[in-house]
């Protein structure tokens, strides 16, 4: 594929399809703070992200000028996703692909596809990795080559986790969760991080059921921060959803270095620092139901940006 324009004006071949994993995050810690009618009302985050080698492939194909876009899901757990009622101008790959469309001055004559693994309305931040990926395919198949600020700076105009999930790795947010202050490979910080348990296996316990944002921080609203929890949002997003406070009662008593609720929840991320450990981890929630799914994966991870290019 790739036609007529296969070919750059320098004689490089151009890319005809751009693949990218993009991780889910956690939050290591996440501090609410008030909320502030300039930022629509959103509420003041410091948090530490953690990325996860869970990952939404997000597949990008030039398609024929002034032929629009579309958007193909496969997986097996799309959630409401999965709904004919969810309209697809509302996916956040597709709110992306506007938006770089917009600041590139091009039209957004791209194919999508999303292969979904990571649980939708889970707390997991799906929809923004989905969107950061698009972001970074977009950067590769039109040869934008912007740094990664120039696409923070989109990915921060279509929500709160997305600038994060750009380039994944550990990081700090602040502002409503948008400002990124990266803790680097090697960084003080960084190892401090992996000799608190913060690295290496974790666990994932996974819901058919979704919470919606907005209800876990209008909960937060009405009970407030559990005392001595990392995640503020823990015991909100208990209060609607037990299950996962127990999914995390029974991860610390198998012996998991951390274990809590995934930013809004309803998920659970447990850290198995041993296989002994992990089997544990395991076996109880095998035994007590207390999750639907099991997800294994590891932190830290980052985005992967593969380039088929025309032949
Ligand atoms: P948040 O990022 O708000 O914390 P979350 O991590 O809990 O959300 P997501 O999986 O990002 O959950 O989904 C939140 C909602 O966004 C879903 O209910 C879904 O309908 C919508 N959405 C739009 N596009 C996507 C997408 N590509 N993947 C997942 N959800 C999407």
């Amino acid at each position: 594929t790739g036609g007529d324009n296969a070919y750059g004006h320098d004689g490089r071949r151009s890319p005809a399809m751009v693949s990218v994993d993009c991780p889910a995050k956690t939050n290591l810690t996440l501090e609410v703070g008030p909320s502030h009618a300039k930022w629509g009302g959103r509420h003041e985050l410091d948090t530490i992200y953690c990325a996860l080698d869970l990952t939404d492939t997000v597949t990008a194909c030039e398609k024929p000028a002034g032929s629009g876009f579309s958007l193909d899901l496969a997986g097996e757990h799309l959630g409401d996703l999965a709904s004919s009622s969810s309209d697809m101008r509302r996916n956040h790959a597709v709110l992306a692909l506007f938006a770089m469309a917009e600041e590139a001055g091009r039209e957004p004559d791209v194919a999508l596809t999303i292969d979904k693994r990571i649980p939708v309305g889970a707390g997991l931040a799906g929809g923004s990795a989905d969107a950061a990926a698009t972001i970074l395919a977009l950067n590769a198949l039109w040869e934008l080559d912007w740094p990664l600020d120039r696409l923070r700076k989109v990915a921060a105009t279509l929500g709160a986790d997305m600038p994060f999930c750009v380039a994944g790795g550990y990081a700090r947010g602040t502002g409503y969760g948008e400002v990124i202050t990266p803790i680097l490979p090697g960084s003080d910080e960084e190892r401090a991080l992996r000799d608190a348990g913060y690295a290496g296996a974790v666990l994932v316990g996974a819901y058919q059921a979704q919470l919606s944002t907005p209800e876990v921080y209008a909960a937060f609203d009405a009970v407030g921060a559990g005392e001595g929890d990392r995640n503020h949002l823990q015991q909100a997003a208990i209060s609607l959803h037990p299950r996962s406070g127990r999914a995390v009662e029974e991860a610390l008593a198998a012996g998991a270095s951390h274990a809590f609720v995934s930013g809004s929840g309803p998920s659970v991320v447990a850290f198995t620092p041993t296989p002994a450990i992990r089997h544990d981890v395991l076996a109880a929630w095998e035994r007590s139901k207390a999750v639907d799914r099991i997800i294994a994966a590891q932190a830290p991870a980052v985005p992967t940006v593969s380039v088929t290019v025309a032949r």
